[in-house]
Parts: structure tokens; sequence; C-alpha cells
């Protein structure tokens, strides 16, 4: 199992590599790119990361920007759904520097990922150190030419906000981290609940105080 073919630029002044999940990136391939599990017993989901420093208090911030209430209280409401779920983190909403911050807007998802015909698309970019720790995440979404489907944005937003806590794709169609997302609204899964506390076990289930990079590339579902 790896993460591939994500689009990766290492910038070698600042040594930050980013990572940008984009349509058909960060697959959970097995050898030749086919990311379709052989079998439920082979069911996995990807992890790419951990959080660096700005985890160690148990607090990531987050702001949202662009959109109309609906949108906003959409955006706000996967973040939520990803806080209730990981009793070792609170996520806080700051107006500016935020650890990861939400954009909503024609464009701000441009080449991104995008449930099943709805339109609507997400797009997240992954600030990582020499250590492949998070510094920092970007996530853009776009609602789509039509009036927003409240569905598929709740499910692309708590997708991208996954890649955000550390996740890649699930190597298996139905799962929230699926690359194909699913339009209709859902809880986020056990299973990638699980996966994000395994991507940032250092502070989620160690209760350390210095970063650890993860120490598994994926979790069995
Ligand atoms: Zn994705």
């Amino acid at each position: 199992m790896m993460c591939g073919r994500h689009s990766s630029i290492r910038n070698p002044l600042s040594a930050v590599l980013v990572l940008v999940l984009a349509t058909g990136g960060w697959w959970v391939t097995a050898g030749d790119g086919d990311a379709r599990a052989a079998d439920d017993s082979a069911r996995a989901v990807a992890i790419c990361c951990a959080w660096g420093n700005k985890l160690a208090d148990g607090v990531l911030t987050y702001s949202v920007t662009g959109g109309d209430p609906t949108v906003l209280s959409i955006l706000r409401g996967a973040v939520e759904a990803w806080d209730d779920a990981l009793p070792d983190l609170t996520m806080t909403e700051v107006t500016k520097k935020a650890d990861i911050s939400i954009v909503f807007g024609p464009g701000a998802a441009d080449g991104g990922e995008s449930p099943g015909g709805s339109g609507a698309r997400g797009l997240t970019t992954t600030y990582l150190n020499g250590r492949r720790l998070v510094l920092r995440v970007e996530i853009g979404i776009d609602g789509g030419p039509a009036p927003v489907n409240a569905g598929a944005m709740d499910q692309i937003a708590k997708h991208e906000v996954g890649h955000a806590l550390g996740l890649g794709h699930a190597n298996w169609e139905g799962d929230l981290m699926s690359p194909l997302v699913n339009p209709a609204p859902a809880p986020i899964p056990a299973c990638d609940v699980n996966a994000v506390i395994q991507a940032n076990s250092w502070r989620m289930v160690d209760h350390a105080r210095r970063p650890k990079p993860a120490s598994a590339t994926s979790t069995s579902c």
C-alpha cells in the first residue's frame, strides 16, 4: 500500500512538501493502480500524514469563508461532525491564520474531486514539513453551477476535512473517503474516524508532546 499519483512539489528553500488531492489523485494502490479491494477483508483507508506541533494542545483551528449562510452552516457542520467523532481533537473556528482554511466559491476547487453528477467539487492542499508532518491545510469547495446540493456539499466537505486530518482514500466504493464521493448525506464511518486517530497517534493515542510521523500507511476496515 502506498499513497501514489498525487501531485507533489518540493520547495528546496523551505523544505515544505505540498500535496494536492485532486481528481484521480491519492489512491490506495496495490502496485498497479487498481484501487478496488479484492474482498471485504482487504478494505483499508490510506493514511497520509500526521499533524505536527499545531496539534500538540489537541486543538486545530479552522476558518470558513465565502458562501451564503446555508453553505457556511453545511461547511461548519462537516467540521463539527469530525470534531464530535474525535474525542482527542477540538476544532475551533477563527477568522484568520487558521490551521485548516476552507474557502467556498466558484473556481475554489478547480481540478478537484466531485461527488457523482452533483457539480460540487472539493480540493485539499496539504503543506508538510521535511518530516512529513502537516503544517497547514487549504480546502477549496465549489458548490457547482446548480443551486446548492446539500447532500453533495455535506459529503464532499466531510471528505476533504478527512484529507485535512491526515487521510488518503479508501480502497473500496461507498465509504466517505472513497475516491468517488457519494452525494447522499451520511455520518462519518467509524473506520475513517479510527484512521484519523491512527494517523495522529502521537497525540490521539500516545498523548505525547512531541509530534511523530504516521507509522502506518493505511488502516484496515
Ligand atoms: Zn479525496
